[in-house]
């Protein structure tokens, strides 16, 4: 099977794709963490990437699309598909990711589009911490590790994305908005959005994808 989920920053993609991964057995690609895990090892696509990343702009098509074709190879993504998070993020990436999965005789299944109010955006980001090792969220007053700046599953340490802060986050979300509104006419045109309020709790968001996937199957296999 294989998902994309929309939505601007601090819509709870990371979030949801790690819970569905787990449910649904899947594996989650995110491309943000790949180009975080480049930026830290210091790599030429991260050192490349982390300009753009920092400025809250979006790292050129072709260096992401490089990356996520070799991802793409991979025999996990092969056998089972994906979640796709961060994925495409303008209209090029779209077309871009329809050709490839063209080549190997398969397309995507469905689209989620999360729903979600600035409000929300902001207190979400602004409030974020990763961990550093395992890449799990936690949000300082939603949802705090059980220890102080420790991740409750690892034991990394937590800290704040340099893209979280609010400066960045303006920008981030202008880009956002800028390119979004085409994605989403894009993957309506070919019938495969599906619009989630994602303003709720992480497991009511989640139990609503969940529901969502099983209908798909059910519908695409009679
Ligand atoms: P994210 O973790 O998805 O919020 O991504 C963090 C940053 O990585 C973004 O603000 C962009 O600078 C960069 N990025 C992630 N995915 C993409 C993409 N598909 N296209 C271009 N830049 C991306």
């Amino acid at each position: 099977m294989k998902i994309i989920l929309l939505g601007p920053p601090g819509a709870g993609k990371g979030t949801q794709a790690k819970d569905l991964s787990q449910r649904l057995n899947l594996p989650h690609i995110s491309t943000g963490d790949i180009l975080r895990q480049n930026v830290s090892l210091s790599t030429e696509l991260g050192k490349k990437a982390k300009d753009f990343m920092d400025r809250g702009l979006l790292v050129p098509d072709e260096l992401i699309t490089e990356m996520l074709k070799e991802r793409l190879q991979q025999p996990d993504v092969q056998e089972e598909g994906f979640i796709l998070d961060g994925y495409p993020r303008n209209l090029n990436q779209a077309q871009t990711l329809d050709n490839i999965l063209k080549k190997k005789n398969t397309e995507i299944d469905i689209v989620f589009y999360l729903d979600t109010s600035e409000s929300v955006i902001i207190q979400r980001l602004s409030g974020r911490l990763v961990c550093s090792k395992c890449g799990a969220n936690f949000h300082i007053k939603n949802m705090p590790p059980k220890v102080d700046m420790i991740c409750d599953y690892c034991q990394g340490e937590l800290y704040q994305r340099t893209d979280d802060r609010e400066e960045t986050i303006k920008k981030r979300l202008q880009v956002y908005y800028k390119e979004v509104s085409s994605l989403i006419k894009y993957y309506e045109r070919q019938n495969k959005l599906q619009r989630i309020c994602a303003d709720e709790e992480r497991e009511i968001v989640l139990s609503r994808i969940i529901q969502m996937v099983k209908n798909h199957c059910l519908t695409t296999k009679t």
